[in-house]
């Protein structure tokens, strides 16, 4: 008999029963027939409860070992996740930085850094609205350099190139804070003043003017700068017209500047 499932005293029992059952002396007795049957159907019982058990118990093995295999896939899988959530916001980051920088680019001019013709219309479409909202006027003023061609021819592209940002910087620094120039095209810039009515603005325009003739740029040959000068046509937003209708006298008064003998400033 292997019954390790059974307490000590059930053991006993056991063992107890098959001794008698064993004794030659009951082989006849009335009862042993009925308890060597009841014997049998007691181990059969016990060992149908073991196999349970045992499988059971594998079952149970089974389960644990699979659900441990389930939590590492599920860790795998949550390591790989936040992997991929970190490459899709470097990568992100990169094409916001990318697109921040085309739309930087769209807007400025690579030769002087400043604003291109399309970053002014967007201004002066916003000014326009403001102007109307708030009932300040800016001004604006389109600038030429004179005879610049003259320079490219004498003193070549590259010097040409130089003259304009230098250009550049000499209105930026001739303008108040909040005024604004670019490049309106060519040997063109464009000034706005928000806010300022054409009195104020002349002031601010003439000393554009007088920091363009003071333009120096350094050539091969010493001692010799090319003569730099510029006209500006200059004039006043009216309340409820469309921002081309300022442009276009801003440009004529430009004109008129040309045609007086340019290097002078004329207001429409
Ligand atoms: P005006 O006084 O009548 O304005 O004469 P101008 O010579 O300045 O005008 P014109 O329109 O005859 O010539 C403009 C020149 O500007 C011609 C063009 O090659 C030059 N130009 C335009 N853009 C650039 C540029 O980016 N770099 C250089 N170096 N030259 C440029
Ligand atoms: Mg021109
Ligand atoms: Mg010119």
């Amino acid at each position: 008999m292997n019954a390790p499932l059974l307490a000590p005293s059930e053991q006993e029992l056991l063992r107890q029963v098959e001794a008698l059952l064993a004794q030659e002396r009951y082989q006849d007795h009335p009862l042993r027939d009925a308890l060597a049957r009841l014997f049998e159907y007691s181990e059969g019982q016990r060992e149908r409860l073991e196999r349970l058990i045992k499988i059971s118990d594998g079952y149970h093995s089974i389960s644990r070992s699979h659900s441990q295999t389930l939590t590492e896939q599920y860790d795998r899988q949550l390591r790989r996740l936040e992997k991929l959530a970190r490459i899709s916001d470097r990568y992100q980051n990169s094409l916001r930085e990318l697109s921040e920088a085309l739309k930087d680019a769209a807007l400025r001019d690579p030769l002087t850094g400043l604003g291109n013709r399309r970053f002014l219309m967007e201004r002066i479409k916003e000014e326009t609205e403001r102007a109307n909202r708030k009932q300040a006027p800016y001004s604006l003023g389109i600038l030429d350099v004179d005879h610049f061609k003259a320079i490219n021819d004498q003193f070549g592209h590259e010097t040409g190139d130089k003259v304009l940002c230098e250009i550049g910087l000499a209105i930026q620094d001739a303008l108040r804070e909040y005024d604004l120039c670019g490049r309106w095209g060519g040997e063109e810039f464009l000034i706005m003043l928000p806010e300022t009515p054409v009195a104020f603005a002349r002031q601010v325009a003439e000393r554009v003017c007088l920091g363009i003739k003071e333009v120096r740029v350094n050539l091969h040959q010493e001692g010799c700068t090319p003569p730099i000068s510029a006209s500006l046509g200059l004039t006043q937003y009216r309340f409820g017209e469309s921002f081309s209708e300022a442009l276009n006298r801003a440009d004529t008064a430009l004109l008129q500047a040309k045609a007086a003998g340019r290097d002078r400033l004329e207001v429409a």
